[in-house]
């Protein structure tokens, strides 16, 4: 299947340095995804929470970016497809890492 969903790819700044909801309640993640709709951090369907997925049912922002190594792919959560992504957005410094 293709992703039609390459115009809601934007130039984000990440929202927090680690899972957001996850540093709000001291959770653990295991990898980090990044919207590429609105910048939102959250954590992987490998995490205690899958905020990140949880972040997509919410908001209906299709598409992610890997936020951590190796970091810079894109996965469309609507067509269940790896995308090509523009650019890879930069990390925002040392990211905490709880595993
Ligand atoms: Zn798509
Ligand atoms: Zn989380
Ligand atoms: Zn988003």
């Amino acid at each position: 299947m293709e992703c039609r969903h390459g115009m809601t790819v934007n130039e984000v700044t990440p929202s927090a340095r680690g899972c957001e909801e996850c540093l709000k309640i001291g959770s653990e993640w295991l990898h980090l995804r990044l919207c590429r709709a609105c910048g939102h951090v959250g954590c992987c369907d490998q995490s205690p929470h899958r905020h990140a997925t949880a972040h997509f049912h919410a908001t209906r922002h299709p598409i992610i970016e890997g936020y951590d190594p190796p970091e810079g792919w894109g996965w469309c959560y609507v067509d269940e497809v790896v995308v090509d992504l523009p650019d890879q957005t930069p990390q925002l410094g040392p990211i905490p890492r709880y595993y």
